[in-house]
């Protein structure tokens, strides 16, 4: 079982900000950003590489959740940033898909 999946079903503690049949959201656990939310579906998918067209729906139910969650949080007008970082250039380091909600401060381009 992955790290995130555990997470989502209580079995390692996390400040849980969203919870549905498909999707958890919670807090990242080294925020890089006034505002860090990690958003995964249940579903232990490992990476963008493995998502299947019949994963359109649930990987689309991820951004407007983190739309959603945007908008709570406060950020929507000032801006923020979804980011799925994919295998070990990308900066993946758990093997579940997720979907970073980033803001709250001044984000920068390129990323490191
Ligand atoms: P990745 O580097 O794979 O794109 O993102 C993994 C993220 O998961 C990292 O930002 C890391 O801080 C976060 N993370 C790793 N372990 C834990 C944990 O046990 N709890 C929480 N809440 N976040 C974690």
């Amino acid at each position: 079982m992955t790290l995130f999946e555990k997470i989502a079903n209580h079995e390692i503690p996390a400040k849980i900000v969203h919870e549905d049949d498909d999707l958890v959201a919670f807090h990242d656990i080294n925020p890089q950003a006034p505002h860090h939310i990690i958003i995964i579906p249940r579903r232990p998918i490992a990476s963008i590489n493995e998502v299947e067209p019949n994963d359109a729906e649930l990987i689309g139910k991820m951004v407007i959740l983190a739309k959603e969650l945007a908008q709570r949080l406060g950020v929507s007008d000032s801006g923020y940033r979804l980011v799925f970082n994919c295998g070990a250039q990308g900066g993946q380091t758990v093997e579940h898909v997720h979907l970073h909600l980033i803001g709250g401060r001044q984000l920068h381009w390129p990323p490191g």
